[in-house]
């Protein structure tokens, strides 16, 4: 079986004890809970979409390592081909589900980890790769959700891992066994964590010879003995507890993250995939921010077309869309939207072949992209709430416009234009609020600002590949100046 239908990602993730804490309390099932359910959605879409034939192209790809059909989602590149159409696939499943799919960070693992366990082995003729082909056979084959595990709590920002106060801080092996390892630590605001099959763990920084413990990368079933996770509040979450569906803005979909604990957790020597070679931690980071700051340019610009065509309703509903400033505001959150999509192609065509054999994307276009998602979502969410007004927040709820003393009310004072039923309008303006203020501006605003890390990081890597030495060399010649 390489292809899993929703249904039976579903099952699957009923079958697992996920060791899972909300609100202090013990969690049953990722499946049932009204919080954690839409999240399961969202990821269920990724099956969902590549059984059907017109999404087929788009959804599954050949395995370069078995020849087989995949889902795309578990797919290592193997062309400027694939990258694009993997950004391509984002956009789609943003517009799918308004919300973080969740799935991608496993894939950008993937890539990142099978390259660089590649060049790891070139230099210590060491078998990680070999072991990383194994667990992607079993990933690609099972179809298979996985969560990338990088950010690590950190403590104080000024210290490296080694020098904490606390020394798990940053993940870390704690004991070394003949069959395996036991790491101790923890990973924070990890997406799509409480519905994944396996963890893929990966380091957080660059790392200095001292810190030999700390570069360790390897992946486990999300379930293994002494995994806790304990899922991050958003604004907004307890609306899913109330039942209702209009008030929630998005009533199947969404993403959720958690604070994931390592509490001593034993990981067998055919998972692990680095191991003390520092030098290789920060290619292993570079790597998988590059990817994931492409991705954005997928997956933002699909929940952005969303705001956007949500935007152009309330301005319909209000009767105002034919004004020239409504007009004009409308076409520039297309343009900035456009304009995060067009650096995610553009990192994408411009990809290269690692000597692994798979494709990395460029890493400036990269970079440029994500640093762009910092900006442009936060404005394109202000011109959606200028245009939304200011019922969007002043609204009353559901429950208000179906009782039977005040709904009349509610009814006849906020009809909209043409005597549009309010229950119409309050759908598209909860949408709005959900984007920009409710659980999923969780993934929309926040995430944009920094998901896939944090504007700073972006400039760091902006720098290191600006090539301003070239740039002096031909303004010089240009200037005729010799030196
Ligand atoms: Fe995928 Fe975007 Fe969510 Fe990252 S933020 S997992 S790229 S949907
Ligand atoms: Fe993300």
């Amino acid at each position: 079986m390489s292809l899993m239908t929703g249904e039976q990602y579903v099952e699957s993730i009923r079958k697992m004890n996920i060791n899972i804490y909300l609100f202090g309390e013990k969690v049953e099932s990722a499946v049932t809970h009204p919080i954690l359910r839409p999240s399961l959605n969202s990821v269920k879409a990724t099956y969902d979409l590549a059984s059907m034939p017109e999404f087929e192209d788009l959804m599954t790809t050949t395995s370069m390592i078995t020849g087989n059909k995949i889902n795309r989602f578990t797919n290592i590149h193997k062309s400027t081909d694939d990258l694009i159409k993997k950004v391509k696939m984002q956009r789609l499943l943003g517009q799918k589900t308004a919300s973080c799919f969740q799935r991608c960070v496993g894939m950008d693992a993937f890539n990142a980890v099978f390259s660089t366990t590649y060049e790891i082995d070139e230099k210590y003729q060491t078998s990680y790769h070999k072991r990383f082909k194994d667990f992607m056979v079993h990933v690609q084959e099972n179809d298979l959700t996985v969560d990338g595990a990088m950010t690590d709590p950190k403590g104080d920002r000024s210290l490296a891992p080694h020098a904490q106060i606390d020394k798990d801080l940053y993940l870390r092996v704690v004991e070394r066994r003949e069959d395996g390892v036991v790491v101790r630590g923890a990973k924070v605001h990890q997406t799509g964590i409480c519905n994944s099959h396996e963890v893929l763990v990966m380091p957080t920084i660059a790392m200095g010879p001292d810190d030999k413990a700390y570069a360790i990368s390897f992946a486990i079933p999300v379930d293994a003995d002494g995994i806790v996770l304990i899922v991050g509040r958003q604004s907004c979450d307890t609306r899913k507890l109330e039942g209702s569906t209009i008030d929630v803005g998005n009533s199947e979909f969404g993403g959720v993250e958690a604070l994931t604990v390592f509490d001593d957790v034993f990981v067998p020597n055919e998972r692990i995939f680095l191991d003390g070679e520092t030098e290789f931690a920060g290619m292993m980071v570079e790597r998988f921010a590059g990817y994931h700051r492409q991705s954005y340019g997928g997956c933002k610009v699909g929940v952005g077309d969303v705001l956007i065509g949500a935007t152009a309703l309330a301005t319909e509903y209000s009767k105002v869309e034919k004004a020239s400033h409504v007009k004009d505001k409308l076409i520039e959150m297309v343009h900035l939207n456009e304009t995060l999509y067009s650096s995610g192609i553009a990192c994408s065509a411009e990809g290269y072949k690692t000597s692994s054999g798979n494709y990395l994307i460029d890493l400036m276009l990269a970079n440029v992209c994500k640093q762009n998602v910092t900006r442009f979502p936060y404005e394109i969410a202000r011109l959606a709430e200028d245009l939304a007004g200011g019922l969007m927040v002043t609204a009353p709820s559901e429950k208000d416009l179906n009782s039977p003393v005040v709904g009349k009310y509610v009814q006849k004072y906020l009809v909209g234009a043409d005597s549009l039923p309010f229950e119409k309008k309050l759908k598209i303006l909860r949408l709005i609020e959900n984007l920009t203020l409710g659980t999923a501006a969780v993934g929309y605003r926040t995430e944009s600002m920094h998901g896939a890390g944090s504007p700073q990081a972006q400039r760091i890597m902006i720098a290191r590949q600006s090539n301003m030495a070239h740039k002096k060399a031909i303004a010089k010649a240009i200037a005729k100046i010799e030196d």
